[in-house]
């Protein structure tokens, strides 16, 4: 048996005791069954939630450098069972494995990155005073208590535990319901928590559909973490309003590359062709669209194109896979549509542009688009998939304005010769992270930047100090040392009102008081 068996793995989860209904999750390489997924409600996400209530106060009273250790030898225990982990993604997921290696990178790093910095942030913070001598002030902070993840399919390990390695070593507990098609990677990752010594009810995962489980996981939790659709996203985020609780939504992205003429032609479309391609395009922060200097507009679209044909497209679970499959015949149907429609609309193919049922059920070739016009679908909307339309500019202006005519704004990237001419311009970029010269991951993998979305993309914000502190409830705490506020007694309200004046204006630009 394998060390991540599905069957076996269903032990980690939550589920009340009684009878679940059951359904199929399909292995997207084949369209075969992987496996049945018992689907919970919301009697096992009160169960969940009152285990996870129940440990939240001991937890949080740990040592956070207790909390960290156990989050380090995760770190560690990702890498040692990285073989069985990598092979249980793949079948679940259709990803090539690499790409399943890339979040085990980026899940691993992000649990380190937290576990080194978790204390320090937790630290009390000295705060300027208002009235210096007079009054102390200092900030503490204490865990929001329990947090509910609710996380998609693309990314099934990083995405279901990133979010919750901060919480929890900010000291909450954490109860997570992962995607239906993907819902067996995060059981692992669970597993090797509880290995790396997480105690068992400090993180549940409760297995189930998004409406059925999603909802009451919402009317319990403390705070919300989403990733997924900007449909789904303002539904969750109207159920966390009703309940008065603060939420973090990472949404879609219709994410804009430019190529200026003096970049690096052949690193641009060895970048891009990662930025377009991986995980046969179902990431958030792909790139979509792709505007390239006219100067070079032909030469780099022609090395593009030749690139994505040359891309090693295929069902199998080495290394040596560049692309894997779409997840499920219904974004394989969203994507075939979009291209459709694009051509439909007057596009061109350049490459690609249909399904490849002979490598897979679920298959679509690398693909981009020219002349897509503004009535095609795919120009506005995310299509998340391998598919990307190519657009000429000449200047810049223009190329930074047509870059922001989105509703969206999460991810983008510039490539120049010249850093600095590559930094001005993204820094004119409506999106939450801008690489230069990289497509996506530099920015991603920058656990101790913020990462999310501008406009539909997205609200609040993960990693860095922001990720971690979402997860936490300061208190001000204030201590008057000496002195009162109000006038002294026997001294009249009106002296004092004349005599603070005069203090206030005389010490405005006092350093240390100011
Ligand atoms: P997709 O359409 O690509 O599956 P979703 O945004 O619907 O993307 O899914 C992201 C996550 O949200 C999944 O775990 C899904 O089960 C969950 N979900 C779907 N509908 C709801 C809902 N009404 N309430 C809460 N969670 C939901």
């Amino acid at each position: 048996m394998s060390r991540f068996d599905p069957a076996d793995l269903r032990s980690e989860a939550t589920l009340a005791d009684r009878d679940h209904e059951t359904m199929t999750v399909e292995a997207p390489f084949t369209g075969d069954e992987f496996a049945t997924l018992p689907l919970g409600d919301e009697r096992d996400v009160e169960t969940a939630f009152d285990a996870a209530r129940e440990a939240q106060g001991a937890w949080e009273a740990r040592d956070p450098a207790e909390r960290a250790d156990i989050l380090l030898e995760f770190h560690d225990l990702l890498f040692e069972e990285s073989g069985p982990l990598l092979d249980l993604m793949v079948e679940e997921s259709g990803k090539a494995r690499r790409h399943g290696y890339e979040e085990l990178l980026d899940a691993a790093l992000c649990a380190r990155h937290y576990a080194y910095r978790a204390e320090g942030y937790l630290a009390d913070e000295s705060r300027k005073s208002p009235m210096p001598g007079l009054v102390d002030v200092e900030v503490n902070y204490r865990a929001k208590g329990v947090v509910g993840v609710i996380s998609p399919w693309n990314y099934p390990l990083t995405l279901a535990v990133s979010d919750a390695v901060a919480a929890l070593l900010a000291g909450n507990t954490v109860v997570l319901k992962p995607a239906e098609q993907t819902t067996y990677t995060a059981l692992a990752a669970l597993r090797l928590l509880r290995e790396a010594g997480l105690p068992r009810d400090v993180f549940h995962v409760v297995p189930g559909t998004g409406p059925d489980v999603g909802e009451s996981l919402v009317a319990n939790s403390d705070y919300l973490c989403f990733t997924g659709s900007g449909a789904t996203g303002s539904i969750v985020a109207a159920q966390a309003g009703e309940h008065l609780i603060d939420c973090s939504l990472e949404l879609g992205g219709k994410n804009p590359a430019v190529v200026f003429p003096d970049a690096d032609l052949d690193k641009a479309v060895r970048g891009l062709i990662r930025g377009c391609f991986t995980n046969a395009g179902q990431l958030c922060i792909a790139v979509e669209r792709l505007y390239v200097h006219e100067d070079v507009r032909a030469e780099f679209t022609e090395k593009f194109v030749a690139a994505a044909e040359r891309l090693d497209a295929r069902a199998g679970d080495d290394w040596g896979v560049e692309m894997g499959s779409l997840v499920s015949a219904d974004q394989l149907e969203k994507v075939s549509s979009h291209v459709e429609d694009a051509r439909d609309a007057g596009a061109e193919v350049l490459t690609g542009g249909e399904a490849l049922p002979e490598v897979g059920p679920y298959f679509y070739a690398p693909t981009v688009l020219t002349d897509v016009t503004g009535e095609a679908d795919l120009h506005d909307q995310e299509t998340f998939g391998p598919v990307v339309s190519v657009y000429g500019f000449e200047d810049t202006d223009e190329v930074v304005a047509r870059a922001n005519d989105s509703e969206y704004g999460l991810n983008a990237s510039v490539w120049s010769g010249d850093a600095e001419r590559g930094r001005e311009v993204a820094r004119r970029i409506d999106c939450g992270t801008a690489n230069v010269n990289e497509a996506y991951a530099p920015a991603f993998i920058a656990h101790d930047a913020p990462m999310g979305g501008m406009g539909d993309s997205g609200v609040g914000r993960r990693h860095g100090p922001d990720g971690f502190y979402r997860f936490t409830e300061p208190q001000t705490l204030a201590t008057q040392e000496r002195g009162e506020i109000d006038a002294p007694p026997g001294v009249p309200y009106k002296w004092y009102a004349a005599a603070m004046k005069r203090l206030l204006k005389a010490v405005r630009d006092v350093p240390g008081i100011r």
